[in-house]
C-alpha cells in the first residue's frame, strides 16, 4: 500500500468532513442552486419562456424572457407568489365592496382565446385523423377536446364552442342521440329550503347604528365534508375543556398522528375519493341553493384545499351578510347526485383485466369474450328503472364555520391570508407526511383514487365491468390522466380557486394592470399616447426561443441579469416611495398596504408577460 494511512473517519462521529474531500465537496451548496435560490428570493422568475422579437424593418431581434406563470410553488415560488398575492388583491377588491360590480359581458380573456384557438387545431386534427381513419387518433383527439371543453367552461365562458362530435367508426349507424332526460325527471330533489326570486343586488345589507355611522359587515365561511371514521385529534368540549381523543389519548396540536384514521381498515376509502372527485360540484350547489334560499345574487371569492385527514374542505370569502343559521340550514340540505352507472365493487383487477376485441372493437371479458356494456347502454339500464338510485352521493359535514367580518379590521386581512394559505402548494403538499401513519394514510387514499371513475371516459370504468364513453383499444385502467387520480392532487382536481362572476368586477388581467399602473405612478414613469402607438405600429414576429438557439444566452446569465435588474428597480421604487412619503397614496393604490407587489416589467417597455 503507498497511500498514506490516516485514520479513518467514523461514521456519525460528527466530525467535518476533511476539506477537499468528496464528502466536503458534496456538502458545498451547488453554484445553480444558490442561484435559483436568490432569484427566488429577489422575486425573478427561474425558468423563464423565452421569445425572440423581430423587427420586421429593421430584422433586429432580442431575445426577451418572460415569466413562466406557475401557480406552484414547487415549480417557481417567484411568479406563485406573485400568482397568490393577485388572487389576494382579487379577493381583498371584491369583498367589502358596497357598489355593484355590473360589469355586463366580459370580453374574452387571452386565456379563453388561448384555449379556443387549441380547440381550433384540435377540431382540424380530428378532422385530418378522420379522413385518414385513423381512429385510435379520433378517440385520442375526442378525449382532448372534452379536456379543452372543459378547461373552456372552467375559465368561465358560457355554453360550448361547438356541439359534440359523433363517432361514425363503429361500423354501424348510430341511433341519432337524444337528450337524456334523466337530468329533468330524476332532478336533485329540491331541499327543504326557501325558495325565492333571485334579486340582482349582490351587495350585503347596509346597518345603521344608533349615532348614525354605517356598516355594511362581510362573512367569511368553511365548509366540511361528511366523516369517514374517527381521526386522530385534539378536542374540546362545548365549554372549552380538551376532551381526550378517540383513541382515548390526549394529543398535542402537534402531534403528527393527527389526521390519520384511528381504525385505518373501516375508515371509508371509497367515499373520501368519490367525494374529493365531485366536490366542485357540491359547492356549485350550495351557492345555487343559498341564492335561492336567500334570495339575492351571493357573491364569493375562495379557495379548496386538503384538511389534514387529507379531504378537502373550502374557505370563501362572502361580500355581505346571511344569517349563520341559513349557511348552516342550506349546507345540511345541498346534496349533489352523481347519476352514472353503479361502481360499488370492483368485477375486474388490475392484474385481471377485460381484453380488447379488434374485431367488435369492442372490450370484452377475458374468459367469455362477451361485450361488455357500452356507456350507453349502461345509461339506458339506469334510466328504465324508475327505482334507479345514483351512482353516489355527496354531502357536507356538520361543521359550518361562519363569521362576519368588517371591512379594513385586521381580521380581514388575516382571514385572506388564512383563505389562500396553501394557495402555491400541490395539494399532497398542504400537510407533508413526515410518519408512517401519515404516508400509509395518503397511500391507500391514493390506491383508491386510482381505481375511481374521473368522467365518463376514464378507463376506470373496464375495472366496473362497463365500455367508457368514446372507448378505444389504448385505455389502461389505473393509469387513467385524469388528474384526480393523481396522488399529488389528493383528489381535488383543477379547480383551486373558486370565484364568482361579479365578484370583483375585474378579471385577474385587470388586477394585473392596476398593480403595474401603481409601480409606474410610484416611479413617475408614464406611458404616452405616442409611444403605445409606436409599440403597435412597429411591425415586430414573435416566436419561442429555444435554450439552444445561438442567441439565447444561459440560463444562468439570464437569472443574474434579471437579479440585477429587479435590484436596481427595488432601490429606484424604495427611493420613490421615500419621496412620495406623506403625499398619500397615488391614485391606483385602494386598498393597498405598502407591501405591495412588485410587478416583473419585461424589457424594453413592452406590456407581454401574460
Ligand atoms: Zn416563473
Ligand atoms: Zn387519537
Ligand atoms: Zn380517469
Amino acid at each position: 500500500m503507498t497511500t498514506p494511512t490516516l485514520p479513518a473517519p467514523t461514521a456519525g462521529s460528527g466530525v467535518e468532513p476533511r476539506p477537499g474531500s468528496r464528502a466536503a465537496r458534496l456538502r458545498l451548496p451547488k453554484a445553480l442552486d444558490a442561484l435559483k435560490a436568490m432569484a427566488a428570493e429577489y422575486g425573478v422568475c427561474i425558468r423563464p419562456v423565452t421569445l425572440r422579437r423581430t423587427d420586421l424593418e429593421t430584422g433586429l431581434t432580442e431575445v426577451i424572457d418572460l415569466p413562466c406563470g406557475a401557480t406552484r410553488e414547487d415549480k417557481c415560488p417567484s411568479c406563485a407568489k406573485r400568482a397568490l398575492r393577485l388572487r389576494q388583491v382579487q379577493i381583498r377588491e371584491g369583498w367589502h365592496r358596497t357598489d355593484e360590480p355590473n360589469p355586463g359581458p366580459d370580453p374574452a380573456t387571452e386565456e379563453q382565446k388561448a384555449l379556443i384557438r387549441l380547440r381550433a387545431h384540435l377540431e382540424f386534427g380530428r378532422a385530418q385523423a378522420e379522413l385518414a381513419s385513423q381512429w385510435d387518433q379520433v378517440a385520442e383527439i375526442d378525449e382532448a377536446i372534452a379536456e379543452v371543453e372543459e378547461a373552456i367552461a372552467a375559465e368561465g365562458l358560457r355554453g360550448r364552442i361547438a356541439p359534440p362530435h359523433h363517432r361514425e367508426d363503429q361500423g354501424e349507424e348510430q341511433p341519432a342521440r337524444r337528450r337524456r332526460v334523466r337530468s329533468t325527471r330524476r332532478r336533485q330533489d329540491v331541499p327543504d329550503l326557501p325558495r325565492q326570486k333571485v334579486d340582482p343586488r349582490t351587495v350585503g345589507r347596509v346597518y345603521t347604528a344608533p349615532d348614525g355611522r354605517t356598516y355594511q359587515p362581510s362573512m367569511w365561511l368553511t365548509l366540511t365534508l361528511d366523516s369517514y371514521g374517527p381521526v386522530h385529534g385534539v378536542r374540546t368540549a362545548s365549554n372549552g375543556r380538551p376532551i381526550p381523543c378517540a383513541c382515548g389519548r390526549m394529543h398535542a396540536p402537534d402531534d403528527p398522528i393527527i389526521g390519520t384514521p384511528v381504525d385505518p381498515d373501516s375508515y371509508d376509502y371509497r367515499r373520501a375519493a368519490w367525494d374529493a372527485v365531485h366536490f366542485p360540484r357540491l359547492l356549485d350547489r350550495y351557492w345555487q341553493n343559498l341564492r335561492r334560499a336567500v334570495g339575492w345574487n351571493v357573491q364569493y371569492a375562495g379557495c379548496v384545499e386538503p384538511q389534514k385527514r387529507l379531504a378537502p374542505h373550502a374557505h370563501f370569502a362572502i361580500r355581505g351578510t346571511v344569517p349563520r343559521a341559513m349557511l348552516e340550514r342550506v349546507a345540511a340540505a345541498t346534496y349533489h347526485q352523481v347519476w352514472w352507472p353503479h361502481a360499488d365493487q370492483p368485477v375486474y383487477t388490475l392484474d385481471q383485466l377485460p381484453a380488447w376485441d379488434e374485431q367488435a372493437r369492442a372490450w370484452v371479458d377475458p374468459d367469455t369474450g362477451v361485450p361488455l356494456p357500452t356507456w350507453d347502454e349502461a345509461l339506458d339500464e339506469l334510466d328504465a328503472d324508475p327505482d334507479a338510485q345514483p351512482a353516489h352521493v355527496v354531502r357536507f359535514g356538520p361543521q359550518v364555520k361562519a363569521k362576519g367580518v368588517t371591512a379594513g379590521s385586521k381580521d380581514a386581512d388575516r382571514t385572506i391570508g388564512y383563505i389562500t394559505k396553501y394557495l402555491t402548494k400541490s395539494a399532497a403538499d398542504c400537510h407533508p407526511a413526515t410518519t408512517d401513519a401519515q404516508r400509509e394514510h395518503l397511500d391507500r387514499l391514493w390506491q383508491q383514487l386510482r381505481v375511481t371513475p374521473c368522467s365518463a371516459r376514464c378507463a376506470n370504468w373496464l375495472l366496473y365491468g362497463i365500455q367508457p364513453k368514446g372507448a378505444h383499444a389504448r385505455l389502461r385502467p389505473g393509469a387513467c390522466k385524469g388528474k384526480v387520480h393523481q396522488k399529488a392532487t389528493l383528489g381535488i382536481g383543477g379547480r383551486r380557486v373558486l370565484i364568482s362572476r361579479d365578484w370583483s368586477g375585474k378579471t385577474l388581467a385587470d388586477h394585473r394592470a392596476d398593480a403595474k399602473a401603481w409601480v409606474r405612478a410610484l416611479l413617475g414613469i408614464t406611458t404616452t399616447d405616442q409611444d403605445q402607438e409606436q409599440e403597435q405600429s412597429a411591425p415586430v414576429a414573435w416566436e419561442m426561443a429555444r435554450p439552444t438557439d445561438p442567441d439565447v444566452p444561459p440560463l444562468e446569465h439570464r437569472l443574474l441579469r434579471a437579479i440585477s435588474a429587479r435590484i436596481q428597480q427595488r432601490q429606484e421604487l424604495q427611493a420613490a416611495r421615500e419621496r412620495a412619503a406623506g403625499a398619500g397614496p397615488p391614485p391606483n393604490a385602494s386598498a393597498t398596504t405598502p407591501g405591495y407587489p412588485i410587478w416583473k416589467e419585461a424589457p424594453s417597455g413592452t406590456t407581454a408577460d401574460s
